[in-house]
């Protein structure tokens, strides 16, 4: 993609729409709610949904049944989000039909798929509006729309929008938050929705991230987590001659920032400049989230990833030679069409030599429009779920086994919030990949603490405080 194809814009909501809804809504004392699926991507676009809500003079929510604005922010990455949005959307349009007094809009990545969309119309004639994925700047001018024809409302266009930039935010108010630097992907990995339904790949300016970074820093964060499909590839097409490691190395001398995470990245760009960036910067963390897919080379190359497992294997070994302390992490998808009992036994000895921290381990499903649609040689529902909980069971076993390496030594945990089950706990990370609870209460939040681990359960670690 060239720069002159790169539309970047503004926010600016039209005036009146937004004074519209404000003397609306505030009238009403109403409230908000949003239901997110998905990835980070999506957490991060229902923060941008929450700040113009909030804009309009709304408040948020705990639950759909408290509030008078309902948004369902859509993925269609596997068939199991699909399903889970389409029962929730349904949940919604029932409370109305039963009475309640609500508008409710759904966008996100379902609404890019015209199938789904027209299933969701035929549906749930319930909703009062759609929109797709690069719409979600217009949200004031369809909710006046939608509020005073009293007639559904549809903003939907071709996944490749402009850039926008200045979007209100709200959500995360905790130490840590999420910057996105590009949109969409360029890979088309042949079982993939996400440069359908996301579109092309577009880099915000170098400026317009390091702003925001620096105004989250002066707000009290502390931790980031950039975020693009595939961040490795940034700048791709910008006129400011930067690379991903260049951008990590300005991030990394913001004053304020303590802690750099990113993700994703793809394993067939990740640069040695990028491993001695990392290496390099004083606040990267030790943890790659570095997703290989399959061990076997024949599944590698009917996914289109573009490595080999030789050259996954090359980078992992590079990546310990420079950062010894670093935690891998990965997906891996069972079941993809043509995979053979020999392909998934080299996915699971590639398991047990790379000794992963953590695997989020996924059950293939076929989504229209991909490559892999049209591959014929479909792998049975039962020998993927067999394959998938066998998978699940050697990784547990290697988790478990990299936890307990970490009993008896010394953390820096980054404490973000106090845990869900007990008061008298806080839950934190550590640099790398663990999650830490430890006991404190909230006046520990933000701080980063010297912890000592002393005991490993599952996913997380367990620690106290060192004096
Ligand atoms: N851009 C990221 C993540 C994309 S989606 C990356 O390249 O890694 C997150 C994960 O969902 C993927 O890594 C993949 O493991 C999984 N996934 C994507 N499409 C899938 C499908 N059709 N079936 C099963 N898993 C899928
Ligand atoms: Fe999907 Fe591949 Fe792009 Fe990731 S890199 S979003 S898996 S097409």
């Amino acid at each position: 993609m060239k720069f002159s194809d790169i539309n970047f814009s503004r926010f600016e909501p039209a005036v009146s729409a937004l004074e519209r809804l404000r003397s609306y809504f505030s009238e009403k004392d109403a409230g908000y709610y949003i239901k997110t699926f998905g990835c980070q991507m999506n957490v991060r676009d229902s923060e941008n949904l929450a700040g113009m809500l909030e804009n309009m003079g709304l408040v948020r929510r705990k639950s759909a049944r408290e509030a008078d604005v309902v948004l369902v922010n859509t993925c269609c990455v596997r068939e199991h989000a699909e399903v889970k949005v389409y029962g929730n959307v349904g949940s919604y349009c029932k409370m109305k039909r039963e009475g309640k007094n609500m508008l409710i809009g759904v966008c996100g990545c379902m609404m890019q798929q015209k199938h789904m969309a027209d299933e969701m119309r035929r549906r749930f004639p319930g909703v009062d509006f759609y929109m797709g994925t690069n719409m979600l700047h217009e949200l004031p001018e369809i909710m006046l729309e939608a509020l005073e024809s009293g007639r559904r409302q549809e903003r939907i266009k071709g996944p490749t929008g402009p850039v926008v930039e200045g979007l209100p935010a709200s959500g995360r108010r905790g130490p840590s938050a999420f910057v996105n630097i590009m949109y969409g992907c360029d890979n088309f990995c042949s079982y993939c929705v996400v440069p359908l339904v996301r579109g092309r790949e577009r880099s915000r300016a170098p400026g317009a991230i390091l702003d925001e970074i620096a105004s989250l820093a002066d707000q009290g964060c502390v931790e980031i987590t950039l975020l693009g499909q595939n961040v490795n590839s940034y700048g791709k097409g910008l006129p400011d001659k930067i690379s991903f490691a260049g951008l990590l190395r300005q991030v990394d001398r913001i004053p304020g920032i303590r802690r750099i995470r990113f993700m994703t990245s793809h394993p067939k760009d990740l640069s040695e400049e990028l491993m001695d960036a990392m290496a390099g910067c004083e606040h990267v963390c030790a943890h790659l989230h570095l997703p290989v897919q399959s061990g076997s080379n024949a599944v590698l190359a009917a996914m289109n990833r573009g490595y080999t497992r030789e050259h996954y294997l090359e980078l992992v070994t590079r990546l310990r030679q420079k950062m010894p302390q670093i935690d891998l992490t990965t997906d891996i998808i069972v079941g993809f069409p043509g995979e053979s009992d020999t392909d998934y036994e080299d996915t699971k000895s590639l398991l047990q030599q790379v000794r992963y921290d953590s695997a989020f381990l996924f059950r293939y499903s076929v989504r229209r429009g991909t490559a892999a649609e049209k591959m014929a040689e479909t792998v049975p529902e039962e020998s993927k779920t067999q394959r998938l909980y066998a998978l699940i069971a050697e990784q547990e076993a290697i988790t478990a086994q990299r936890g307990a390496c970490h009993v008896g030594k010394n953390e820096e945990v980054l404490v973000e919030s106090v845990s869900a089950r007990d008061p008298g706990e806080v839950s934190g990370r550590a640099n790398g990949s663990w999650t830490v609870n430890l006991r404190g209460d909230k006046g520990l939040i933000g701080r980063i603490v010297p912890v000592r681990i002393i005991e490993a359960k599952a996913h997380t670690l367990y620690g106290e405080i060192v004096q």
